[in-house]
């Protein structure tokens, strides 16, 4: 029997083992928000000030509960690892440069690209944007109907382990609120029967037990399969969940048969499912830190290009039967520095409807998300003053649905964020702060507009005064932020974590 002397001192062996060696692996989840530069993590982790205290406690209780011929040398250990930790984080800040992290990162991802075009060669109807938004949708519709009934639209969508495991929910928890804040293909596998797809997956939600509501932000990882040589479905089957038969919204029996087309659909013959996925960061959305800001810490970073961009670029000119020396230029003054001045501009004045047809659905929830957070905490971030001093085209894609142009965008403006009655809380309303942005804006293959006319709907014509939270036209009833009528802004990555 253990006694309860040990007892603690396991139970103190455990706590250390949670500080020292978890907390520097959580992962700071970096949100694509406008004013990403005072980077604000969403957990808990307490790897930050809080840290110190943290201790002092620890020791105390060492030394209160335990003999001295344990607790000294504990914390003897303590003290060790404490300043070991602590050296550590000091590093990873001073050498963001040359780190080898940040050229791992790098080397990594060139590997997937190498991978994804591998995929579009046995799939020409592969597209990164497609699969994403389809990614989005099973992650939103998983959360959402996850201990309901409608749990079982998704039979034709996941993996005998993962129906497994959603019986186990207690049906007297809801999550809702699911706002994904950015997503990324972190692997791809090639076997002989299967592909694999891996995506990490950065998002919030509201988790409510037994009428005790908490938010919470998570870094996921899903693993996604399907049969080695099928062809991705078509636009209309990825952006929403469907039927990959006949295209109807998800309404599927316990077996996974449509109830439209009267198909059942075997996991991974036709689309693809998850096969597994794994919390990687959980934590209490916290809201104090909204005014704090932090030094920029990836401005200096050096730009990350594609390796093929220049092939891309020749292909994107020839398609458009246009010259990239005289497009670039018009590009640059009529698309990325007029979305950029019109959405900060929205931004600081809590307006967000005004450019709802410049942005993506899953970038407007984003943003909207970070006004309400900063409004119910009774803050506005103002971006004021802001000047554009260089734009460099970093990275283009062309699949057979969308083409996708991302550019750095190096700014500076007066970033701030006050109180109802007009107090700055955090930042400077005098002195303007330097920052650059990598965005991503896609538009649908095929279509040549590249201006906006900003004051009517694309389709109808009629004037651009009533588009709904879902982007659509309430006079003609027509979607116009998804690309199909010009560019959209799809992404927002802060230089310190953009890896190409
Ligand atoms: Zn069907
Ligand atoms: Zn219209």
């Amino acid at each position: 029997m253990i006694n309860k002397k040990q007892r603690l001192f396991y139970l103190l062996i455990t706590l250390l083992t949670f500080i020292f060696i978890i907390s520097p692996f959580f992962i700071d989840l970096l949100w694509a928000r406008p004013g990403g530069g005072h980077s604000y993590s969403g957990g808990g982790s307490g790897s930050g000030g809080s840290g110190g205290d943290g201790i002092a406690m620890l020791i105390y209780l060492i030394f209160s509960l335990l003999p001295p011929y344990i607790s000294i040398p504990l914390v003897i250990v303590i003290f060790i690892l404490y300043n070991i930790n602590q050296r550590k984080n000091k590093n990873e800040n001073k050498t963001v440069i040359s780190s080898p992290g940040f050229q791992a990162k790098y080397a990594k991802h060139n590997n997937i690209e190498s991978e994804i075009q591998k995929l579009k060669i046995v799939d020409p109807n592969f597209s990164r944007i497609l699969f994403l938004d389809f990614v989005s949708s099973i992650f939103n519709k998983y959360y959402t109907w996850y201990g309901t009934k409608e749990f079982k639209n998704l039979s034709p969508f996941l993996g005998e382990q993962e129906i497994l495991n959603s019986k186990r929910t207690s049906n007297r928890q809801r999550i809702t609120e699911i706002v994904i804040g950015s997503m990324k293909i972190s692997e791809i596998k090639f076997f002989q029967n299967i592909t694999g797809i891996a995506v990490d997956i950065n998002a919030n939600y509201t988790l409510t037990i037994k009428n005790k509501s908490t938010r919470y932000s998570l870094t996921e990882r899903w693993y996604f399969n399907r049969k080695a040589g099928i062809l991705s479905p078509e636009p209309e089957k990825m952006q929403k969940l469907a039927c990959p038969n006949c295209g109807a919204p998800a309404d599927f029996t316990d077996n996974g048969v449509c109830q439209s087309c009267g198909t059942k659909i075997n996991t991974g013959e036709m689309q693809w499912f998850v096969k597994k996925h794994n919390v990687i960061n959980l934590n209490v959305l916290r809201t104090s830190g909204l005014a704090h800001y932090e030094p920029e810490r990836g401005t200096m970073l050096p730009t990350i290009y594609q390796g093929s961009l220049n092939t891309f670029l020749v292909q994107f000119s020839q398609l458009h039967n246009l010259d990239w020396n005289t497009w670039r230029p018009s590009f640059e003054e009529k698309v990325i520095k007029e979305y950029f001045f019109r959405i900060y501009e929205a931004w600081s004045k809590n307006r967000l409807k005004k450019v709802r047809n410049l942005l993506t659905d899953r970038l407007y929830e984003s943003f909207m998300f970070w006004i309400n957070t900063y409004k119910s905490a009774g803050l506005t971030n103002k971006l004021e003053n802001i000047n554009i001093s260089n734009v460099q085209f970093v990275r283009m894609d062309l699949d057979k649905f969308y083409e996708s142009i991302t550019v750095r965008i190096f700014a500076s403006s007066l970033d701030y964020v006050v109180d109802k009655s007009g107090k700055v809380r955090g930042g400077s309303n005098k002195r303007p702060r330097a920052f650059s942005e990598y965005w991503t804006f896609i538009r649908r293959t095929g279509v040549e507009k590249d201006e906006y006319d900003y004051s009517t709907c694309p389709n109808c014509g009629a004037p651009a005064d009533k588009i709904g939270q879902a982007g659509v036209c309430e006079y003609c009833g027509t979607k116009i932020n998804n690309g199909d009528f010009s560019w959209v802004l799809a992404i927002i990555t802060q230089d310190e974590v953009y890896t190409g």
